[in-house]
């Protein structure tokens, strides 16, 4: 890359590995990469260590899966020792839990933080990346891993008039760290993806008054939080290596506590009577939480069998609502349960019993606009607000990527590589651009796995790759074009035999304008996507291109 192309700050860094992100997966990776001796530093545009559990500070925000399996594996120490004080902890917990395992491994010394990264070109005759941060620091690195988050690319929709707004805006994804002033205000939500169903309960608390803008209604499941039972967290850690055995081969990646005896599903849910489809059901609603994932093994693909847990909750959706014309509205009725991510809620749908919660239904009225005092929509009316919350999701998975300025070889940016639709060698890395590694990337099997022990395997596979280059007396890897192509190919047949493709969603892109429509996330299940990463370095790294820097090739 020429100079001009990319300002430089005082002084140039040379690592041998730059990691951008300090979540779950780019912490997990600097821990690795120091290990192995590396001469690595992480780069973090946050002024603290958390990636999701750093920006989303917005009142309610816990995570959707058990803590005792949603927590890092690499250490059987660190699983021992920390005690979760929540069956799902929430967000200042997460983030509690991310600073002790950066102190507990020595990582804080190797972590740049307020350094977001704007820009990495590859640099063709010597075989590293250039980087260059917002301040304007110019970082050289070898390899350059991408742990910059599947949901972490705010949605910001263009609604008429948002800048005309007199009071406070925020966003669920940006929520500011020194809070919210809610007590006795007029908010106003819009959106009632995950982020929404567990805000919404925790504002209404504080709100004069709440209303909600919803455009599609989704299925949520009572969480059934509580303080995490001393017993129950011990009998799990007696046991941790066999729950994580079982993780991995689950399809969702996780099994729910309550199923460790019976963790992966057995029948079609259409080979099984009525009565016990509805036993199942049962048993799974009172154990709380996104255990029915695991339910049957054709709910994702046959409608019948979807249609029968769809049911199922649309009736204990109606059960719990008061009013019946708002139940109805609250009711998904268009889409297949499951191929929008489930949410898990406390007291989601009992919130619009309360006095001072009003449902906007989009379908009926839209907003026609934002203005100084409120949201105005169709029929006229104008909902007053003081504070106006935007839960409207993320650019997902590709967000994060391509709103940074990537180019690989030829100056191409990643922008116009994912221009017809994604294309990734197994979401790990692309052809191109070449010493870019994504972890929980496009087109692996993040979301709908478990991204924590994703990115432990994806660690691995990248300081195997690394060793294995070094010990060739090499220093570039990029997948082949063909390479790219098959794993497109696959990623999309498999989505095909799936019923996701027929809902619109963030899985497909669809909640962006303009993005290209394909399936986003990996949905063969992790054994088969460590086969294929596996299969891809077998005989040499057979599916990737190896080279040495032209700069250095006759040295
Ligand atoms: P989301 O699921 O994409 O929901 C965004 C919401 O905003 C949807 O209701 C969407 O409506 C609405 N919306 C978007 N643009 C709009 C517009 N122009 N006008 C009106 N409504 C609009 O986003 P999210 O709730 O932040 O969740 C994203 C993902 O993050 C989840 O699926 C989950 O994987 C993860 N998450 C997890 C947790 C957890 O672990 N507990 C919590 C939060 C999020 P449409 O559906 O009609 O587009």
């Amino acid at each position: 890359m020429a100079d001009d192309q990319m300002p430089r700050g005082s002084q140039c860094r040379e690592l041998e590995m730059a990691i951008v992100g300090a979540g779950f997966a780019g912490l997990q990776m600097l821990h690795r990469a120091l290990q192995s001796g590396r001469k690595a530093v992480l780069f973090e545009a946050g002024s603290g260590v958390g990636g999701t559990w750093y920006w989303n500070r917005y009142p309610g925000a816990r995570v959707d899966l058990e803590s005792l399996e949603y927590s890092l594996s690499f250490s059987k120490e660190l699983e021992q020792d920390w005690e979760w004080s929540e069956r799902y902890a929430g967000q200042a917990e997460l983030e509690r839990y991310l600073d002790h395992v950066t102190d507990r491994f020595g990582l804080r010394p190797h972590i740049r933080f307020d350094a977001r990264i704007v820009a990495a070109h590859f640099d063709e005759q010597h075989h590293h990346w250039d980087l260059r941060t917002q301040s304007g620091e110019h970082i050289r690195a070898k390899y350059c891993v991408m742990a910059t988050g599947l949901l972490s690319a705010p949605n910001r929709p263009d609604i008429a008039g948002r800048d005309d707004f007199n009071g406070v805006q925020v966003q669920t994804g940006l929520w500011p760290k020194q809070g919210v002033a809610l007590e006795g205000r007029r908010v106003c939500v819009i959106g009632t993806g995950s982020s929404a169903v567990q805000c919404i309960p925790e504002i209404a608390k504080l709100a004069s008054h709440l209303t909600v803008f919803q455009r599609t209604p989704v299925f949520a499941i009572p969480a059934h939080n509580r303080p995490m039972d001393p017993a129950e967290q011990a009998s799990i850690k007696a046991e941790y290596a066999r729950l994580r055995e079982l993780e991995m081969q689950s399809l969702a990646g996780f099994i729910s506590l309550k199923f460790m005896a019976d963790p992966h599903p057995k029948n079609a849910a259409m080979k099984v009577s009525a009565e016990e489809r509805k036993a199942e059901y049962d048993r799974r609603w009172a154990a709380g939480g996104l255990s029915f994932y695991n339910a049957f093994t054709d709910l994702l693909m046959s409608k019948e069998a979807n249609d029968s847990l769809a049911d199922y909750v649309r009736d204990r959706i109606r059960e719990r609502v008061k009013d019946p014309v708002i139940a109805e509205k609250l009711v998904p009725k268009d889409y297949a349960i499951l191929t929008k991510r489930l949410c898990a809620d406390t007291g989601y749908y009992e919130t619009y019993n309360r006095d001072n919660v009003t449902l906007v239904d989009l379908r009926e009225t839209a907003i026609v606009r934002i203005e100084a005092d409120g949201i105005r929509t169709a029929d006229g009316r104008l909902h007053a607000c003081d504070v106006l919350v935007w839960a409207t999701g993320f650019d997902a998975m590709t967000g994060a990527l391509d709103r940074i300025d990537i180019r690989g070889r030829d100056n191409r940016s990643i922008r116009d590589h994912w221009a017809g639709g994604l294309r990734t060698f197994a979401g790990l890395m692309c052809a191109g651009f070449p010493n870019m590694i994504f972890m929980n990337g496009p087109g692996s099997p993040s979301a709908f796995f478990a991204p924590i022990q994703l990115a432990e395997y994806q660690a691995d596979w990248i300081e195997r790759a690394v060793d294995a280059l070094a010990a060739r007396g090499l220093d570039c890897i990029e997948p082949t074009d063909e390479a790219e192509e098959e794993w497109v190919a696959h990623a999309d047949a498999v989505a095909a035999h799936t019923l996701l493709p027929s809902t619109r969603s963030w899985y497909m892109g669809d909640n962006i304008p303009g993005k290209p429509r394909r399936i986003l996330i990996y949905l063969g299940g992790f054994p088969a996507y460590r086969d294929a990463c596996e299969n891809g370095a077998a005989n040499g790294y057979q599916k990737f291109r190896l080279g040495r820097a032209p700069a250095s090739a006759g040295a």
